[in-house]
This record gives structure tokens, C-alpha cells and sequence, in this order.
């Protein structure tokens, strides 16, 4: 790779920032699903029997107001930590100033503490002046400061420009470095938009055409087939000219998927029937139609024929990434299509298989082929980045090998 990662920095005795993704759900005090927190084991793991100092950084959701800060502390966080790793994790629940810099004077070789939730930051004095989440040159440089190596394991806010990772990494020249989550993030969505094994097929799915026409774009030069499904595929039909009945459609997106058909040819692979609903409800009435949709239908999830139109594109396939379901697989009528296409995607052995983050990595897991698939994003907005071909700012600030 062509950034640091963490076995190129010195680590013994050091004081080793280290930027994660803690943002886990927590309710009265206990956090739920601790999957983030297993995933930056390996790193701190690493770190620490290295004897290096490890200082964690984290945000926890948005804090906009002062009465936001104690429902988001991190204090459970460095409890299931300690557990998780099976020794003391000191948690300092301020996010500067002497109580801070005390704790971490303190620490020993291989020890670890917890700042307090970065986000804390955003509101001073009761007022939203967002110092991390804007990027504030002086915090940056502050937590900078305290360490004297930058390790940033959080893929999931690699999108963003904020002063926890972004700011510190900029204040360490030559002495930021990727995490082991990080590293793999970055060579399995770089490798397949940058460098793919042929053929490589997209899917794409989802609500909204508009929330993936950057993808679309910068996919249509690079994948050698893109298959349209979910919501936004109806947003195509209406720009065929297919009758759509009460499906999702985007009015003011039929001019652009219009564009993307022109430019894409037979790149492009839309569903050739639908499961139709008579109303947006697990319990309605449905049918499976072919082409044209009657008023008064809406189409909830592709059909049979497209899942085996699908398969057919998939499987010589030695690249796929997935981003968005084929259909609203949160209700159990309409979640077939998404079923079917990720269990094919499981038994491509000879493939890459990406899941790009948000729901179709909820619904990979949910169906249970999660482990069957080569790499299941941790960012859904940084891997629609990634994919768009733009910048990732917490990216590019890691330093050059
Ligand atoms: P996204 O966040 O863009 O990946 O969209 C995911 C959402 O799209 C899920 O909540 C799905 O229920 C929804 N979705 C997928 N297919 C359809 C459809 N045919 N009609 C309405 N919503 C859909």
C-alpha cells in the first residue's frame, strides 16, 4: 500500500493516537451491538503488545447541544473494551486539558485509555461550534500534541474532514499511519474500483437513483456491467418509458437516467419483471408482472426472472461489488430478490465479493451470508465515496509510505 500502516511506525514507548469507530448503539448506559469495537481489536492489539501507549479517540452520534453530552458519554464503550481485551481501559471523560494530559503522562507501556467522545468538541458553553466536526486548526493540533505517532483505524468517517482524524493526521507528518481496518478497506474497494479482476459487475439497489448517480457515472467507465435494482430502478423504466403504476420513482431524475441509458448500451441491466404490491405493507396483495406496471401496483422487489437474468450476469463474474437492496427487504414478502442475489454471491468462490456498507450489509447479515462474502464494508457513506471516485480526506491525510 502506498500509505504508512501501523507495522511501519515505531511503536515502543510511544504514545500512539489512535483514531476508531466506536460509534456503537448504547441504551441506559450498556452498549448493544459491539461489532465496531471487535473490529478495531487487531490494531489496538497490535499496538499494545508492541508497548505502545495506546490513546483512542472515538466519536459517538451528533452532539448539537449541551444536554446531547451525557447520553453519548463513552464511559460504557471503555467498559466492554476492558472486557473485550481482558485488562484495564482507562477512560477519561474529558476531551482536553489537564485532567487529559495527566492520565496519559501516567500511562505505561502497553496500557490503554479512552478519551471521551470527540463530539464533545462540537458544543462549548452550550454553544454548536462544532471545533471536530469542522475541522478546528487549534483542536487538531492540540490532540496532535499529546502523542507522538497517529494510527486512524476508522473507515467509517473517512469521508469526513474532522479534526480527530483529519486534523491530527495533517500535524504529524510521516507518523500517520492506516490501521489494519483501515489497510483492508482501503485495498478491497481501491483494488476493485481501481485495479478490478474482469469481469466486474456492480449492483446497485436502493431507494434512490439520486443518492448513486455519482457512483453510476464512475462505475459506467470501470465495471463491465452494472445491475440496477431496488427502488431506483423504477426511475429507469420511467425513463424507457415503461409504465411504472405507483412504484418510487424520481420525476426529476428521469432526464439523468435517460443520459446514464444513452451513455451505458447494454452495460446497464434492469429487472425484467417485478413483485407488485397494491399498497407499501407486508400484508398487500401481489403479483408478478413483466414490463409495464398498472396503476394502482407498485413494484416492492424484483421478480424471478430478473433474479435469474441476475445470476446469469454474476456468475463468471471475478469482481462484484454491492451497494443497496434489490427490493424493501425489511418486510419479509419483498426481501426474496435481495435473498436470492446475496446467496448466489456466496457461492462465487472464484470471486471477489464487496458489500459497500449500510443496508445490503445489514441485509447480508440478517440473511446469513455475511461470512461467505470476501469483504463487508464498515463505512456505507465512505464506501458510496470511495466508489464515486472522490476523495477520502481521512485518507489522503495518512501519510506516504
Ligand atoms: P439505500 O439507503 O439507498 O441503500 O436504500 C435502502 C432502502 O431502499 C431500504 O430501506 C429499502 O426498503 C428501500 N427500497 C428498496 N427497494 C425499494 C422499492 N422497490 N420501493 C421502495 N423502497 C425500496
Amino acid at each position: 500500500m502506498a500509505k504508512l500502516t501501523v507495522e511501519d511506525l515505531p511503536l515502543e514507548g510511544k504514545k500512539v493516537l489512535m483514531r476508531v469507530d466506536f460509534n456503537v448503539p448504547i441504551k441506559d448506559g450498556v452498549v448493544g451491538d459491539d461489532n465496531r469495537i471487535v473490529a478495531a481489536l487487531p490494531t489496538i492489539k497490535y499496538v499494545i503488545d508492541h508497548g505502545g501507549r495506546a490513546i483512542l479517540f472515538s466519536h459517538l452520534g451528533r452532539i448539537k447541544k449541551e444536554e446531547d453530552k451525557p447520553g453519548l458519554s463513552l464511559r460504557p464503550v471503555a467498559e466492554r473494551l476492558s472486557n473485550l481485551l481482558n485488562k484495564p481501559v482507562t477512560f477519561v471523560p474529558v476531551t482536553e486539558g489537564k485532567q487529559l494530559e495527566d492520565a496519559i503522562d501516567n500511562m505505561k507501556n502497553g496500557d490503554v485509555l479512552l478519551v471521551q467522545n470527540t463530539r464533545y468538541e462540537d458544543v462549548k458553553d452550550g454553544e454548536y461550534v462544532k471545533r471536530e466536526s469542522g475541522n478546528d486548526p487549534e483542536l487538531g493540533k492540540y490532540w496532535a500534541s499529546l502523542g507522538d505517532v497517529f494510527v486512524n483505524d476508522a473507515f467509517g468517517t473517512a469521508h469526513r474532514k474532522h479534526a480527530s482524524n483529519v486534523g491530527i493526521a495533517t500535524n504529524m507528518p510521516g507518523k500517520a499511519a492506516a490501521g489494519y481496518l483501515m489497510e483492508k478497506e482501503i485495498k478491497f474497494l481501491g483494488d476493485a474500483v481501481d485495479n478490478p479482476e474482469r469481469p466486474f459487475v456492480a449492483i446497485l439497489g436502493g431507494a434512490k437513483v439520486s443518492d448513486k448517480i455519482g457512483v453510476i457515472d464512475n462505475l459506467l467507465d470501470k465495471a463491465d456491467k452494472i445491475i440496477i435494482g431496488g427502488g431506483m430502478a423504477y426511475t429507469f423504466y420511467a425513463a424507457k418509458g415503461i409504465k411504472v403504476g405507483n412504484s418510487l420513482v424520481e420525476k426529476d431524475k428521469i432526464d439523468v437516467a435517460k443520459q446514464i441509458l444513452d451513455k451505458a448500451g447494454d452495460k446497464l441491466v434492469l429487472p425484467i419483471d417485478n413483485v407488485v404490491a397494491d399498497k407499501f405493507n407486508n400484508d398487500a396483495d401481489t403479483k408478478v408482472v413483466e414490463g409495464d406496471i398498472d396503476d394502482g401496483w407498485m413494484a416492492l422487489d424484483i421478480g424471478p426472472k430478473s433474479v435469474e437474468e441476475f445470476k446469469n450476469v454474476l456468475k463468471d463474474a471475478k469482481t462484484v461489488v454491492w451497494n443497496g437492496p434489490m427490493g424493501v427487504f425489511e418486510m419479509p414478502n419483498f426481501a426474496k430478490g435481495t435473498l436470492e442475489i446475496g446467496k448466489f454471491l456466496g457461492t462465487l468462490t472464484d470471486a471477489t465479493t464487496i458489500v459497500g456498507g449500510g443496508d445490503s450489509t445489514a441485509a447480508v447479515k440478517e440473511l446469513g451470508v455475511a461470512d461467505k462474502l470476501t469483504h463487508i464494508s464498515t463505512g456505507g457513506g465512505a464506501s458510496l465515496t470511495y466508489l464515486e471516485g472522490n476523495e477520502l480526506p481521512g485518507i489522503t491525510a495518512i501519510s506516504d509510505k
